[in-house]
């Protein structure tokens, strides 16, 4: 397909992550001409690496420091010499803070399917104590949707993605379309049977985008354990192998890969967007795409900051903002609060090769529950995710026999980590830095946040109940820890244009479409209200196939 520049396409669709995957694949199946921007190059099985030794790698997965030189702030988490050419390079691409707030965004990639790539694959529905947790308890504002009217996108995602999970029949984490459950670990077993008789407290498998049946020509996992190295049996959920290509083979959607956006335009007597312009990011030049809709998906941060470098003079303040909305209520999960203790190895021996099981257990929240009273010191709640392991005993001493024998020991342990809610508040920002632009001369974002005494006390809570857990399990040598998350660091942002009833309160509307320009859609988490502790791509998935199914009907009757 050759690009023209005037509207050959119905719809541009900007990033091909876990929403932009699917808003392509949805649109171009009903027919839509879809042209699907992403700044990131091609991905490819060819790329995968989940198999392959680290002796094989030029520095042997061991020069932190070389990964670091041009990635200081990606090389801290998900991102290794096997990967790392799929993450942003931090120094072309920067973004600024205030010294005293000091911001670690990482996970930002370059690549076809975005952080589908290297994701921990958590996959948690959200509920009605999320959606109207304003009504709950007063603070913030409710969602402009219920879970009635998510629950059959919710189905038709899980059927499509592959979720392992275990029914467990709690209000707040509405079981879903599971495949069946990959098997607990002996130590997982024993903390979820105590931890329900002795707490009343569930412990279950983390519901997981890993196959356990073959679906649409993926196979099964055969846990080899490193997902965020890719999957040539394409047993995680990864747009890059999913959604995308189902998108290209409708021969309805154009991939432009290298197309990093700059800004939308406008035609601005009529108020509607005409396209995109970006810029390629292998030549520098910057050309123009046009299309009857626009729909961004280029992750919470990215897609506010395509809309506050799009100001007109009717929207000075960015595109789309004349609530003065847009950039605020940025949220992300706190996680630096849990614990770990040892356990029983049940007669099991440590082993260097497999099977490495790739999803571990999650404890939904348990905190401020319809019908409880509520914690003293903190609104909303947090899970924990966690997992056990059976390590060798690598601080063995001696020499010899006696060495070999020690180090042979099983070290059985299991961890859980906390992550909460974050209150959406106003003081909690990204803006365009006037002075700092990205190396393709894109103006970059300046990130404020924060935590406040709410995550700071619940910070606390995960601390010395994981402590609590662990003891009632039985488990020995409990460390438990909670400290403030500084610097704060998020993989789990959300909010920034956030979705409401009313305008001159949010950027966007329950169908993710902007109050102010009609043909102009941010399906990605930017539009969420707030940031409930369940993890979130889940959840964008499914809002955006509802989005996506209102955009097709209004394309339909030239609303849009
Ligand atoms: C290490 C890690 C672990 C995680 N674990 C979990 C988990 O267990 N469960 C969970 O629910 N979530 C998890 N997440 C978060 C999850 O990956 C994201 O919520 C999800 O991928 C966001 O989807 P998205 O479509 O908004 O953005 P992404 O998936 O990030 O995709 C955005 C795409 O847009 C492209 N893009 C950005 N800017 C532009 C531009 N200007 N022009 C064109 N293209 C652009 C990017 O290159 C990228 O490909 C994890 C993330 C990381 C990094
Ligand atoms: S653990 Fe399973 S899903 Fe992960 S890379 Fe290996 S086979 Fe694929």
């Amino acid at each position: 397909m050759q690009i023209k520049s005037r509207s050959e396409f119905d719809v541009i669709v900007v990033g091909s992550g876990a929403s932009g995957g699917w808003a392509c694949k949805r649109l171009a199946a009903s027919g839509l001409k879809v042209a699907l921007l992403e700044a990131g190059k091609p991905q490819s099985d060819a790329n995968f690496t989940e198999h392959q030794p680290e002796f094989e790698l030029k520095y042997r997965n061991r020069a932190k420091e070389i990964l670091h030189k041009t990635r200081p702030i990606q090389s801290r988490f998900a991102c290794s010499e096997y990967n790392a050419d799929w993450f942003v390079n931090d120094l072309e691409e920067p973004y600024t803070t205030p010294k005293d707030q000091p911001f670690l965004w990482m996970g930002r990639l370059r690549v076809t399917g975005g952080r589908t790539n290297v994701w921990g694959r958590v996959s948690l529905r959200f509920s009605d104590l999320d959606f109207k947790a304003a009504s709950h308890d007063g603070y913030g504002d409710d969602w402009p949707v219920r879970y009635r009217d998510l629950e059959p996108y919710y189905d038709l995602v899980e059927k499509y993605v592959g979720v392992t999970g275990m029914a467990e029949g709690l209000e707040h984490l509405p079981d879903g379309q599971f495949q069946p459950p990959m098997p607990l670990t002996c130590q997982e077993t024993i903390f979820r049977e105590r931890a329900k008789e002795k707490l009343g407290r569930t412990v279950t498998l983390a519901r997981s985008a890993n196959l356990t049946r073959p679906l649409n020509g993926r196979g099964p996992c055969h846990y080899c354990g490193p997902c965020e190295r890719g999957c040539m049996t394409h047993s995680y959920f990864n747009a890059a192998f999913t959604t995308v290509p189902d998108a290209l083979r409708t021969g309805n959607c154009k991939l432009i890969s290298n197309a990093m956006v700059h800004r939308v335009l406008m035609d601005e007597s009529s108020n509607r967007a005409t396209g995109v312009l970006y810029v390629d990011r292998n030549t520098k030049q910057t050309r123009e795409l046009h299309a009857r809709a626009v729909v961004l998906c280029a992750q919470t941060q990215e897609s506010t900051r395509i809309l506050l470098n799009s100001a007109t003079r009717a929207y000075p303040n960015g595109l789309a903002n004349s609530s003065g909305v847009l950039g605020h209520y940025l949220t992300a999960h706190v996680r630096s609060g849990g614990g770990s203790g040892e356990f029983s190895s049940f007669g099991e021996r440590p082993t260097l090769g497999g099977p490495n099981k790739p999803v571990g257990i999650y404890v939904p929240r348990f905190r401020n529950l319809n019908g409880q009273p509520s914690a003293k010191n903190f609104l909303r709640g947090y899970g924990y995710e966690g997992e056990s392991s059976l390590d060798f005993n690598w601080s063995a001493s001696g020499f010899g026999d006696a060495f070999k024998k020690s180090l042979l020991e099983p070290r059985p342990s299991l961890n859980i980590t906390g992550f909460g809610e974050v209150l959406p508040r106003w003081e909690n920002r990204i803006e365009i830095d006037p002075d700092v632009k990205d190396v393709y001369g894109i103006p970059v974002l300046r990130i404020h946040m924060a935590d406040g005494e709410n995550e700071n006390a619940m910070i606390k809570d995960m601390g010395d109940s994981a402590g609590e857990m662990l003891e009632a399990a039985g488990a020995r040598n409990v460390r438990t820890y909670a400290h403030p998350s500084a610097p704060r660091w998020a993989l789990h942002e959300a909010g920034t244009a956030r979705m409401g009833s009313d305008p001159k309160k949010s950027v966007l509307n329950q169908f993710q479409q902007t109050h102010d320009v009609k043909n102009l859609f941010v399906m990605d988490a930017s539009g969420f209200t707030s940031n409930p502790c369940q993890n979130p791509t889940l959840n964008i998935m499914t809002l955006c196939v509802r989005s996506c199914d209102y955009l097709m009907e209004e394309l339909k009757r030239g609303e849009v």
